[in-house]
């Protein structure tokens, strides 16, 4: 049989129960009942045999329910009055034997799931328990002493039967209580437990004449109690019964608090309103009521401890970094505060290293977040090792790592700090990965009352230094001053204005004619950005380029500048000013290129210009194929696809490898100034443009000197077999409009006739 057919007959033998208890209830007859519990006791023993076979449940657990399921019934035959007092004795003694098995049954299941808060629970429990065991003596123990009709000894076995059913109680209140999850199968055996518990309930208050209840209402109870107990047998989940289940995802705090209040509010209620009857009520009812009130004391206690306890962990964990285990910013800012505070009574000056380890992301992006996580651990914990203990260093934001030094006495000592954290970081961190290098940039910054207000602004100082750090080239040490300050404000202004620029018509385009060596002939161009801001002033590109390609306004801003050169181009190939296949070289950044749609806006700019792909020449620098390969190999490939040619712009001050050329689609190098300008008079720089223009020759690319400025050089150039060449020697880059003069100018020059080619 499959679980779920297991689960639908186990949910049937419950509903069968339930239909049999009512048919009891409205069937006033002792044979009826009688044939009721032998059915109840056959199904009991029919389903756990089944159980045995197909659920191999716990053998604690299934020998528990068998012999529950059949003491109980046995019990409920032999009770029958007219069967006399002997039997009656006996049937009390299987009704004390069903309590204990039940309570040591429960034992085991409870301790197993009762989770993680297992003093609370049990607690909660005996509150419960114990008011239920206290209204039970109150209501019904006591009186059956006076009332009943039985020997005392069968009374006695009665009350301990009764008490126990207490405990059961209490097992189960915290079987219930505690956070495991609570599958089907618990609810069924709780049914059970609780159906035979209100049958032991009904019999007693009849007995002991608080209310005259019917024989079959009270016996029905028992029948339900059987057939849940067959049904539990039967469910699948009984084989997890006894096992740790898994936790609650939020507990049911509500009923518990009603349960838990109703168990303290109902018993001193009774206990007010009801008087002691003789001495032994009275000492029973002190002594339960005083247990009573230890269990109240007790759980009371515990809830001040667990809810300190939770508030300190709170408060931990908001003011930590739970990788590291380190400060985080907010709990690093209180101790900058705090030294702050005191650094006027000894002369101090509290320092702080905020440190940035360089290229984190690459190894995110290489070696994986385990990794980086890993890295940020191990640095945490060199960090802690290198530093004196009374620094405190704390991780604010992913890669971020701040130090204060409390006892600084000037800006010396905090140099000396950081170039203790930068020489710790020459050895390697060793991972599981293996070991793995980093280093760090780091910025200072020391308190001076004159520019520093607060722990946020020496934090944000730092911060600046740490900028200039990494602007210098990482893995050093920048010590904050003022004018960063102004800088950083400066910085601040430009952004702004540049998101303006484009819808202002602030940025314009000029162009710098490129030659052919050989033929000093006008072959092409290259468009190049300026900024005219609103005071009248011009920025260099080389100033807002990159802060446009860091805000990602570069996106825009490009589009634009691509669209206009080859608008540009046309007009002038449509005016007869420069040759049919003259071509445009446009710069490209690296944002561009991982825009997904820069494709689209290449090929709609050449359509619109109606120029051919083919005279379009995108410069890229070597950085474009180092810090997102993948996507500017896929983003060039589909350009090249459109027969648009790439340039490595500036070669030879990047840092990328010969294997990345033969990589990527790539027709042209261009030969960066610094090495044009020694091409002339210093022998190394010329070998060195002679080894590129050879390596272009054999690889097929064309080159492209950049910043000839003497015609010393650009002689050089011819002998070295340079294809092409741009610099101020043959113009300066010139506005649209002046580019027909400029063209006409250098053809009246001619082919450069003192330096021409050896090879023309
Ligand atoms: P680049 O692409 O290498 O451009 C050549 C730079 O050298 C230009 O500077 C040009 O004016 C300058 N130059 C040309 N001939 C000489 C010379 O003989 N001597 C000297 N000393 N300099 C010369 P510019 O216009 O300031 O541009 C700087 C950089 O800004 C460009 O370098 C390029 O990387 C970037 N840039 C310019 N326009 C754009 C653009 O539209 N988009 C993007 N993404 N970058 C651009
Ligand atoms: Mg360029
Ligand atoms: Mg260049």
């Amino acid at each position: 049989m499959n679980t779920r057919t297991l689960e639908r007959v186990s949910y049937a033998l419950l509903a069968f129960g339930l239909l049999a208890a009512l048919a009891h209830v409205l069937v006033d007859s002792a044979t009826f009942g009688a044939l009721l519990y032998g059915l109840g006791a056959i199904v009991v023993a029919v389903t756990a045999v089944a159980s045995a076979r197909v659920n191999s449940p716990d053998i604690r657990v299934w020998g528990g329910l068998l012999a529950i399921g059949l003491l109980s019934a046995a019990s409920q035959v032999l009770a029958d009055p007219a069967r006399g007092a002997t039997a009656h004795f006996a049937a009390e003694t299987l009704s004390l034997g069903v309590q204990v098995v039940l309570m040591l049954g429960l034992l085991v299941v409870a301790q197993r799931r009762i989770g993680r808060e297992p003093l609370g629970v049990l607690a909660d429990s005996a509150i419960v328990a114990l008011g239920s065991w206290l209204v039970c003596w109150i209501l019904l123990l006591r009186p059956l002493f006076d009332t009943s009709t039985d020997g005392a000894a069968t009374v006695t076995l009665r009350g301990l039967a009764l008490s126990l059913a207490a405990i059961v109680l209490l097992l189960l209140a915290t079987l219930l209580f505690g956070d495991a999850e609570n599958g089907a199968v618990v609810w069924l055996a709780s049914g059970s437990i609780v159906a035979s518990v209100i049958g032991d309930v009904l019999w007693a208050v009849h007995d002991a004449e608080v209310a005259t209840v019917a024989e079959s209402l009270r016996s029905a109870p028992y029948v339900l109690a059987l057939f849940a107990a067959a049904g539990t047998l039967l469910h699948p989940g009984i084989r997890n019964l006894a096992a740790q289940g898994p936790y609650q995802s939020s507990r049911p705090m509500t009923w518990r608090l009603v349960i838990v209040t109703s168990g303290l509010v109902v018993p001193i209620a009774v206990f007010a309103l009801t008087d002691a009857q003789d001495t032994r009520d009275r000492v029973v009812r002190s002594t339960a009521v005083i247990v009573l009130a230890c269990a109240v004391l007790l759980r009371v206690v515990l809830a001040v401890r667990s809810n300190t306890a939770l508030q300190q962990r709170l408060v931990k964990s908001a003011q930590t970094d739970a990788l590291t285990g380190l400060p985080n910013r907010s709990l690093m800012l209180e101790h900058v505060d705090t030294a702050l505070r005191t650094a006027w009574r000894d002369g101090r000056q509290p320092s702080v290293l905020f440190i940035d380890v360089d290229r984190f992301k690459n190894i995110n992006d290489s070696l994986g977040h385990a990794a980086g996580d890993d890295v940020l651990m191990a640095v945490a914990g060199r960090l802690r090792v290198v530093l004196p203990s009374y620094c405190v260093v704390g991780r604010i934001a992913g890669d971020e790592f701040v130090v204060l030094d409390p006892r600084a006495t000037g800006p010396g000592d905090a140099m000396l700090l950081a170039d203790r954290v930068l020489e710790s970081f020459h050895e390697p961190l060793a991972l599981h990965q293996g070991d793995v290098f980093v280093s760090a940039s780091i910025g200072v910054s020391t308190y001076r009352p004159s520019v520093t207000n607060s722990a946020d602004d020496l934090l944000r100082h730092a911060d600046t230094a740490m900028y200039r750090a990494k602007e210098s080239g990482r893995n050093c040490v920048a010590i904050f001053d003022e004018s960063m300050l102004e800088s950083v404000t400066q910085r601040l202004a430009v952004e702004t204005a540049l998101y303006r620029a484009l819808e202002r018509r602030e940025l314009r385009l000029v162009h710098q004619p490129i030659i052919d060596v050989s033929l000093g002939e006008v072959v092409g161009f290259e468009a190049l950005m300026r900024w005219d801001r609103e005071d009248g002033s011009t920025v260099s590109p080389a100033e807002f380029i990159p802060i446009a390609e860091e805000t990602g306004t570069i996106v825009p801003i490009g589009a634009w500048a691509l669209l206009e050169a080859l608008t540009h181009l046309s007009e002038w190939i449509a005016g007869g000013w420069c040759p049919r296949d003259a071509t445009m070289a446009v710069n490209v950044s690296p944002r561009q290129l991982n825009d997904p749609n820069f494709v689209n806006v290449v090929s709609e700019a050449l359509t619109r210009a109606h120029i051919p792909a083919r005279q379009l020449w995108l410069e890229v620098t070597e950085n474009v194929m180092i810090s997102q390969p993948d996507q500017a190999l896929a983003a060039l490939t589909k350009l090249c696809d459109l027969g648009v040619r790439v340039a490595i712009d500036d070669f030879g001050t990047g840092y990328s490898s010969l294997s990345l050329l033969q990589r990527f689609p790539i027709h042209r190098l261009k030969i960066d100034r610094s090495f044009v300008a020694g091409v002339a008079d210093k022998p190394d720089a010329r070998a060195l443009v002679r080894t590129i223009i050879a390596m272009c020759d054999s690889l097929g690319l064309d080159t492209v000197a950049e910043g000839v400025e003497s015609v010393h050089q650009l002689h050089t150039l011819g002998e070295l077999r340079c294809a092409k060449a741009q610099g101020y020697l043959i113009s300066h880059p010139v506005p649209p409009e002046q580019m027909a003069s400029t063209v006409a100018l250098l053809s009246d020059i001619g082919a450069w006739p003192r330096i021409r080619n050896p090879r023309g």
